[in-house]
């Protein structure tokens, strides 16, 4: 009798944990919760508001590929994972996924894989309103250039600006705005998409200038050994944009900044 019990409880348990695999984030989906990383301070891609709710389309398509795996949004924890931290955020398994103005590159993908694209957008240059000596990256002459740690955003004033520009890096890009308001950086630089949400927070006093002068795909970062998982992410992201929910998110929080919205890339990460 008391053996019969034992076996009934174990039956409960293991149907509890759906196929009870939690070394893929398929599974731990399948027993009922994610943590997913994200910005805290993108206006139009990811806010944490003053009450505790997280808002934007990396929000969006974050709620909607959980949903499509079996989680419900109140079942999500959102964690900041800002640009220097999402690797190891990834690789140590604090986060299930990232869904964080996360570019697809080669280096990165020596430590994680990505899902995606879901996104494209390029890098541009973000100035004060009064400002008409910076027109883009070709007039940056013994100026003050903000971007953030760990981006591929400053990544390339490194490689490609640093004969003409003094970089200055802050952990977050609302750093880099504050910095850029009081004065004490002359331009902030990273992707359009980014900067723009910014700007319509503060139209009469910063400006975009010049045009995006690279390419950035954002990617969902998962960990490297998961391609179960990568797959099922890729099918998600797919659905919401073939279902037009990809859109739908996109104009509701890219829409107001002005921010032209692109054509849905091709899904090409796959194994
Ligand atoms: N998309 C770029 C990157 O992944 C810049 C934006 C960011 O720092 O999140 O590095």
């Amino acid at each position: 009798m008391r053996r019969a019990a034992m076996v009934a409880a174990a039956a409960v348990l293991v149907t509890a944990c759906g196929s009870g695999d939690t070394s893929t984030v398929v599974g731990r989906a399948e027993a009922g919760a994610l943590t997913v990383g994200v910005r805290y301070d993108q206006p139009g891609l990811s806010q944490k508001r003053l009450d505790g709710r997280f808002v934007g389309f990396d929000v969006d398509v974050a709620k909607y590929v959980a949903k499509e795996l079996g989680v419900a949004e109140d079942k999500i924890t959102f964690k900041e994972a800002r640009s220097a931290a999402r690797e190891s955020m990834i690789v140590s398994g604090e986060v299930d996924f990232v869904v964080a103005t996360y570019s697809i590159t080669d280096k990165r993908k020596e430590q994680v894989a990505f899902a995606g694209p879901y996104f494209q957008t390029g890098q541009g240059m973000l100035v004060r309103y009064s400002d008409d000596s910076i027109k883009g990256p070709e007039s940056l002459n013994g100026k003050k250039l903000c971007s953030v740690k760990g981006s591929t955003s400053a990544q390339k004033v490194k490689s490609d600006f640093s004969k003409d520009a003094q970089l200055v890096e802050y952990g977050q890009y609302s750093d880099c705005i504050i910095g850029l308001m009081a004065g004490n950086v002359d331009a902030v630089t990273t992707d359009e998409v980014i900067l723009a949400g910014f700007a319509a927070e503060n139209p009469e006093l910063v400006k975009l200038v010049g045009k995006p002068f690279t390419t950035e795909r954002y990617g969902i970062g998962v960990a490297k050994s998961d391609s179960v998982s990568r797959e099922a992410i890729n099918k998600a992201i797919e659905k919401m944009i073939g279902s037009g929910e990809w859109r739908a998110a996109l104009e509701r929080n890219v829409g107001p900044s002005g921010y032209q919205i692109p054509e849905p890339p091709q899904v090409t990460e796959k194994s």
